[in-house]
């Protein structure tokens, strides 16, 4: 049993997106054999990267062949020495890496923090300010506030980035993400999505007005110097985009589904965090409690991610348990009594000793 993954909405083995996946692979070739801006950018991508801006409620997108480089590219094409970039301390290593190469000043604010932010906005004299948040945070599953980083980024003149890889498909009435339907382009210019999580195939997509995504053609070095995505995984994303909009009950599924497990969860005293998306980290703490637990629930066929620290900051070690569509009443059941058990026999031990 899988918790571990992000194939939050199971489409990674839907039998229509695999087929669409084999269809494309049969019209267009195993591979694009060439970047984008040579000959490797196909029809198919075209379709999909309109699809994708329909769905967002965006001019334009943008695909990469990864959302490591999407974010890595992104700040690489937008940020130079003379910008100043706020980044939220729990966002996500490719954004950290994109700010590196960037060559930009970076700052971090605390976490989902937008009065530290605004303190920090207030001293910077950049003229360029481009402020970076994770929509869903990939280790804790807490959601960030956008409507307050929207209103801190138009008092102080800044951009917004959001990196959106576990919202979208999740997120939202139609899927499209916390940011996608609920929030435009002038007051989120920079939407970042990745395909590989809930939509269940690889790649990711920036979103934004015609002149950010011309931009980042001429300047993203990620995307100009790599080969296109593969246009079989176009023709699956695209067929898995159409699921996503069509098949709201995917969606009810999971909200119920995590219900079911935070409230069960509650009950056992489990040390639940405050997500209400499919993250759902237990806190433990300490490392040797996390591989340990992980480790209990491994022998029971329960696979877990045991994340610690530097991934997260040190006395944080936690079990990453991430829920899915496709997860049943039992499969669940069986995690809480797996979890159960790793209570208990810590209990004993404490006893004994
Ligand atoms: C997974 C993830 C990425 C990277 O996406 P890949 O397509 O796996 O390279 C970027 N940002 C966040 C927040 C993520 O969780």
């Amino acid at each position: 049993m899988d918790f571990a993954g992000n194939d939050y909405l199971g489409l990674a083995q839907d039998p229509r997106v695999c087929e669409a996946q084999a269809a494309g692979a049969r019209r267009y070739g195993a591979g694009a054999g060439a970047s984008h801006l040579v000959s490797g950018h196909l029809e198919i991508h075209d379709a999909l990267e309109e699809a994708l801006a329909r769905w967002t409620g965006r001019e334009r997108t943008l695909l990469f062949s990864t959302g490591y480089m999407a974010n890595v590219g992104v700040l690489q094409a937008l940020a130079e020495r003379h910008t100043a970039l706020f980044q939220d301390r729990l966002n996500h290593a490719s954004l950290i890496d994109g700010a590196a190469l960037s060559g930009a000043r970076s700052r971090r604010f605390h976490h989902r923090d937008a009065i530290d932010l605004a303190s920090l906005l207030a001293r910077s004299e950049c003229v360029h300010k481009l402020v970076v948040s994770d929509g869903v945070f990939s280790m804790d599953g807490d959601v960030a506030d956008i409507a307050s980083l929207v209103a801190t980024c138009q008092r102080h003149s800044a951009w917004l980035m959001i990196d959106d890889a576990h919202g979208v498909g999740v997120l939202g009435d139609n899927g499209s993400g916390c940011v996608g339907s609920t929030w435009n382009s002038a007051e989120v210019p920079i939407l970042v999505g990745t395909l590989g999580k809930a939509l269940g195939t690889a790649g990711a997509f920036v979103a934004g007005d015609a002149e950010l995504i011309d931009h980042l053609i001429q300047f993203s070095r990620s995307y100009i110097y790599t080969t296109a995505q593969p246009p079989a995984i176009a023709a699956a994303t695209l067929k898995a985009l159409e699921i996503v909009q069509s098949e709201p009950e995917r969606r009810a599924q999971l909200n119920a589904t995590i219900a079911y497990f935070r409230r069960e969860a509650l009950l056992l005293g489990l040390p639940l965090s405050d997500s209400a998306t499919p993250i759902q980290p237990l806190i433990l703490g300490d490392e040797a409690r996390t591989l340990s637990w992980a480790a209990q629930l491994q022998q029971r066929g329960i696979h877990v991610g045991a994340i610690r620290p530097p991934t997260v900051p040190s006395g944080e070690a936690r079990l990453r348990i991430t829920l899915s569509a496709v997860h049943t009443r039992d499969h669940i059941d069986q995690l809480l009594a797996a979890l159960t058990t790793c209570q208990r026999e810590e209990a004993m031990c404490l006893t004994h000793a």
